[in-house]
């Protein structure tokens, strides 16, 4: 019988999938049941492979032999539901990329970081050399370039909605960054569940193949705990030293993976700051150590590594105010870090949709850092309730504009405006880009 592959979902991952598919010669059918974005309805249509946009036709979809589907849409989606009762499998794209190519992956997943670590890595690697690609959860699908691309190596960013359709697949060096509850929506609120699905980026790795992790991360550590690690495993913190892995001395960061050639680094050299960034710097050089990389090409990556957007962007100066976009940061924890990096007072601009925030870890910084806070969200109760007692000035505004005019009022010369919401943006705006871009555009115009 004829292999037919059904792709669920026509994004990014989608679309490169449907090509990959057909470049294998199965027979495809791509079914999305929301509007495809024109882009790539052109893209299929080019292609002259079959699809449909808007709707999930029942009887187009469950004659497939195997479902891609995409990291957005939900376990407990019916289509999905009916798709495994009658025992068809479902897979992610990234699992059936990597049947057809030789080339070896560095995968990289963790609650927050993963963007920064994927694109620092890949610049490491690209630096020394390498041929080397960049691909899941970000830029160019992975199967479009398995599909067109020649690579040895690829850095990829694996969110756990990937990881969970993900059985036969194996990382040659997996990073975990750290477990911190997000999307927990998708994981019946239970903590061990999305920890679970985190820790699937070790499955079948062997001896032969390396696991980086976080060894200040409890979650991390726990999971741990419940598994047996068949890869060399090589740990980073920055509150102990560690036999073989990374470390910091002062303020020096330390990589003793190669005793004979141990790596060193201070920390002010690092282009990318923040405590958080020197969790993502040390997973990243373990990673390059591994490759046998030159010490002093990672240093040179480490210095010359450009912001990421969104992350902690500079924006600008304005009447000695200095703005800064961290739009991505769209859970308490990532906005922790983003407080704690900061060194003048604050007035933050948070909120969105809440995904059951508990802000008690911001409460102390907020205390400590933060002179007023911006909302900027529909709903901001939950922001009211949880700061009246640590900030003087809470107030409530619903544009990006508003929230930078009124940021503009309250901030002095010396303080900085960060904007670090805690929250997902989809109340009012399309994603975390354009609530980003918005937030820039207006500082811009101040
Ligand atoms: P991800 O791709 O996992 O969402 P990003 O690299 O895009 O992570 O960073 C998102 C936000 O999370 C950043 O704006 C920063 O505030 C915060 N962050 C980055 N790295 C870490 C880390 N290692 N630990 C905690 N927070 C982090």
């Amino acid at each position: 019988m004829e292999k037919r592959i059904v792709i669920l979902g026509a994004g990014e991952s989608g679309v490169g999938a449907a090509m990959l598919a057909q470049k294998q010669g199965f027979e495809v059918f791509v079914s999305d049941f929301g509007a495809i974005a024109p882009k790539y309805q052109e893209k299929l249509t080019s292609l002259n492979i079959p699809f449909e946009t808007a709707q999930h036709t029942e009887a187009l979809i469950l004659n497939a032999t195997e479902v891609i589907k995409s990291p957005g849409i939900p376990e407990k989606t019916p289509i999905i539901k009916q798709l495994k009762a009658q025992g068809i499998p479902v897979i992610s794209e990234i699992e059936f990329a990597k049947r057809y190519t030789h080339a070896k992956t560095i995968c990289i997943t963790g609650s927050n970081g993963k963007t920064t670590t994927t694109m620092l890595t890949y610049h490491i690697l690209k630096k020394a050399g390498l041929n080397v690609g960049l691909a899941g959860n970000i830029g160019h699908s992975f199967a479009a370039q398995v599909a067109t691309e020649n690579f040895d190596w690829y850095v990829l960013e694996i969110s756990s909605f990937m990881l969970d359709d993900m059985f036969a697949f194996k990382a040659d060096i997996a990073v975990l960054l750290n477990i911190t509850p997000d999307h927990l929506d998708r994981y019946d609120y239970k903590m061990e569940n999305y920890a679970a699905s985190k820790m699937r980026i070790v499955q079948n790795q062997q001896a032969s193949d390396y696991f980086i992790y976080c060894a200040d991360d409890e979650e991390t550590l726990n999971a741990l705990k419940l598994i047996t690690i068949e890869a060399t495993s090589y740990p980073f913190s920055i509150q102990q030293t560690v036999e073989k892995g990374a470390y910091l001395k002062g303020e020096e960061m330390m990589i003793n993976i190669n005793p004979e050639n141990p790596f060193t680094m201070s920390i002010t050299e690092l282009a990318l700051q923040g405590k958080h960034n020197i969790y993502n710097s040390m997973a990243s050089g373990i990673v390059a150590r591994i490759l046998d990389i030159r010490n002093l090409t990672i240093r040179e990556s480490m210095r010359d590594m450009l912001n990421i957007e969104h992350r902690l962007e500079h924006v600008a100066r304005i009447s000695g105010v200095e703005y800064i976009n961290d739009s991505k940061a769209t859970n308490v924890n990532s906005t922790w870090y983003a407080l704690e990096s900061m060194s003048t007072p604050v007035v933050l601009i948070l909120g969105g949709v809440d995904k059951g925030n508990d802000y008690n870890m911001l409460k102390d910084l907020v205390h400590n850092k933060v002179k007023a806070i911006v909302c900027l969200g529909k709903n901001n109760k939950a922001i009211h309730e949880a700061f009246e007692n640590d900030v003087d000035l809470i107030v409530n505004t619903f544009s990006a504009q508003e929230a930078v005019q009124v940021a503009y009022h309250l901030a002095k010369k010396g303080d900085t405006v960060l904007l670090s919401p805690a929250c997902a943006s989809f109340d009012l705006f399309s994603s975390y880009e354009d609530r980003g871009n918005q937030f820039k555009m207006a500082v811009k115009e101040l």
